[in-house]
């Protein structure tokens, strides 16, 4: 009907749009026509306004800065590729999860399901008390969190600044991993590359892969985030030990 075809005529208008701009013409194999239209329904939604510079691009996923309430607010959209290359290891990381049980395990469910995780992830460590970029909305393979930083100044990882009291860095991101773990997460992939600086706050990022503690290799994973962390602050020179890293997270 007429109403079907005018909106089919505006989203190819805006599909037409996206692919002209700049940005994102970077990258054309993370965006197939359902990627197109879940940023569409983004912005019918509310979520999204404009599509700036991308932030990262990575092997499973583009990080975009982008605009929102009409350019009132600054979010980040990432964008994961439905192609990704890495979804085998993806469904294993979503496998004993009862959040995600009975999955499809074809490559479009996975991606899908890694998209919605990391959103759900966001909001679990959050309520816990876990400084993380607050999560806005998620549609198909694209989530829009809080951009953490400016526009064109996004927040810098904890890797690329020089950090004055190491100690209470330390200290803090302990109490936060050990807040994910009495939440029932484990990070996964935690390092100084997985953790921002923005205005005196370390941030958690990158909770996609986070996995619940009933998931068969949470042990080992937390074990190699501790491992990561420790050896990061030990560099900075704080007296620290990955075992004691450990013992402190899982204390009961
Ligand atoms: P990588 O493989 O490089 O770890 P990734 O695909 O796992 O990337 P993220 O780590 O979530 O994705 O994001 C990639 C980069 O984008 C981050 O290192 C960070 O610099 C930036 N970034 C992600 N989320 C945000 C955010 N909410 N605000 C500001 N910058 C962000
Ligand atoms: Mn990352």
């Amino acid at each position: 009907d007429r109403i079907a075809r005018k909106r089919d005529r505006e989203f190819s208008e805006f599909r037409k749009r996206l692919k002209d701009a700049d940005q994102l013409k970077l990258d054309d194999s993370a965006f197939d026509d359902a990627t197109y239209a879940a940023i569409y329904k983004l912005v019918q939604d509310g979520h999204v306004s404009a599509i700036g510079r991308p932030i990262s691009t990575g092997k499973e996923a583009n990080v975009y800065e982008a605009a929102a309430d009409g350019g009132e607010r600054d979010v980040a959209m990432k964008v994961y590729r439905v192609n990704a290359s890495s979804f085998r290891q993806m469904r294993d990381y979503l496998e004993g999860d009862p959040r995600f049980e009975g999955l499809r395990g074809d490559k479009k469910a996975v991606v899908l399901a890694w998209t919605r995780k990391e959103y759900a992830n966001l909001k679990r460590a959050q309520d816990a008390g876990v400084p993380v970029p607050d999560p806005i909305a998620v549609q198909r393979n694209v989530l829009v969190m809080e951009l953490l930083g400016e526009e064109d100044d996004a927040a810098p990882t904890l890797h690329d600044v020089h950090l004055e009291n190491p100690e209470t860095a330390y200290e803090n991101v302990r109490e936060y991993m050990r807040r994910l773990f009495r939440a029932g997460l484990v990070h996964g992939d935690l390092s100084e590359y997985n953790l921002l600086v923005w205005e005196g706050e370390i941030f958690v990022i990158d909770v996609g892969q986070a996995v619940t503690v009933h998931h068969g290799n949470a042990d080992d994973f937390l074990e190699r985030d501790c491992r990561n962390v420790a050896n990061f602050f030990a560099r900075q020179g704080v007296d620290v030990d990955a075992d004691d890293l450990y013992d402190y997270v899982t204390e009961p």
